[in-house]
């Protein structure tokens, strides 16, 4: 379905709801349960049985997720945790939460995750985990980290929070971690509004997250195994993580059209592609052989004629014309708050730095035409075309 007028604002991203969705909810709402009830189990059912694994645990967000999985893991203050320099915040906040760490590692310039030879070089005695993200959701290298982790006896754990639905070869996303933890916000493969959730094979660390994120509660396992009657025995410091009846009942109608999303995003993704690829100044998202990708984004890179200055003018200009867009993502490290509490300098993850400098998400949701698609290269075409004109 095309959205409703053509000359309507290009927004950089749209959640895909159906009157399924309207209807999962609304249902639930009246069924007068509204938290810890069926739709949770159900989206939790879902998501296992997707990527392959025995456990799904539904929390309140990506983050939420993370924070779990290291507390699952048992990372305590000074031990490390190895993660990518170039993501989103949350990958490396999470670390901080529980007093560790974050070593980063710089990014591959092609595939933009972390380069499994940087992180080899990195494992200390310290190194308790290795956080590694499937950037724009990207599986590349996957194997080989979940390789090193072995060789080192180090717990992977998935971000998988941009790669819900994507593969490599016969691996999905979410298998190659002791756990994963896949996100739910709005610009995601699919949305609870809020929400996450963590996938594992384990079920010592499948009952901890459940018993973490519902303030420390025994869960039904553990009162069967130590005689607790009570819900109001916290066996331990716990969380309010909780994902809501609601926002899992929405998760359930997504989960049921998961295909039919990926694949209104592949066509979105291709309509780009063939739209740019003759553009030799721009550098369009790497797809290695056998990967399938359950596309997040669409991050375009500018070649290094330009500076970080162009990079925002562009933005900037696409704005103007009313085109969504953004410059995912800076550098961790260089983010003010690292900064200041690590003293990271310029030049200390020189890949990211110069990836980051360049890059451009352009609008991408899975209604987005492919006039629109049209519109928006040309927005983009004229940008640069001004830059390379003011030069000359
Ligand atoms: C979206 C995302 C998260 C989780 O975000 P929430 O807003 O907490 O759900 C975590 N890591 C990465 C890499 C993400 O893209």
């Amino acid at each position: 379905m095309p959205r409703s007028n053509a000359a309507d604002p290009i927004p950089l991203s749209q959640p895909d709801i159906t009157e399924a969705e309207i209807r999962g909810v609304v249902e639930t709402l009246r069924s007068g349960r509204l938290s810890t009830g069926p739709r949770l189990e159900e989206f939790e059912r879902l998501i296992a049985l997707r990527v392959g694994r025995r456990h799904g645990v539904g929390v309140s967000s990506g983050t939420a997720g993370l924070h779990l999985a290291l507390l699952a893991l048992g990372v305590k203050p000074d031990d490390e945790v190895i993660t990518p320099a170039l993501s989103f915040v949350a990958s490396a906040n999470c670390i901080l939460y529980v007093g560790a760490t974050p070593v980063f590692i710089d990014c591959d310039p092609r595939t933009l995750n972390m380069r499994p030879r940087e992180v080899e070089k990195h494992i200390t005695d310290k190194t308790k985990a290795i956080v590694a993200v499937e950037v724009f959701g990207n599986p590349a290298g996957m194997s080989d980290l979940a390789a090193l982790s072995t060789k080192y006896e180090i717990p992977l754990i998935e971000d998988a929070c941009e790669g819900l639905g994507g593969r490599y070869l016969d691996d999905p996303i979410g298998r190659y971690g002791r756990l994963a933890v896949f996100g739910f916000y709005p610009n995601k493969q699919i949305t609870t509004g809020e929400g996450g959730m963590i996938v594992t094979d384990d079920d010592r660390i499948a009952d901890l997250c459940r018993s973490l994120r519902n303030h420390g509660r025994p869960t039904d396992s553990t009162v069967a195994d130590e005689g607790l009657g009570s819900c109001l025995v916290h066996e331990r410091l716990g969380y309010n993580y909780r994902l809501s009846e609601l926002h899992a009942a929405l998760g359930v109608a997504q989960m049921r059209r998961l295909d039919e999303l990926i694949e209104a995003r592949q066509r979105v993704a291709a309509a780009y592609t063939r739209r740019l690829m003759g553009n030799t100044d721009l550098i369009l998202p790497t797809v290695e052989p056998d990967t399938f990708m359950s596309w997040f984004v669409y991050v375009v890179r500018l070649s290094d004629r330009f500076t970080a200055d162009d990079r925002n003018y562009i933005i900037e200009g696409l704005h103007r014309h009313d085109v969504g867009a953004a410059d995912y993502f800076p550098p961790i490290p260089m983010l003010p708050f690292y900064r200041r509490m690590f003293g990271y300098k310029p030049g200390d993850y020189p890949v990211a730095e110069s990836v980051s400098q360049r890059t451009i998400a352009l609008p991408f949701f899975n209604r987005l035409s492919d006039r629109e698609v049209d519109l928006v290269c040309q927005t983009l075409e004229l940008m640069m075309t001004r830059i390379a004109f003011a030069r000359s």
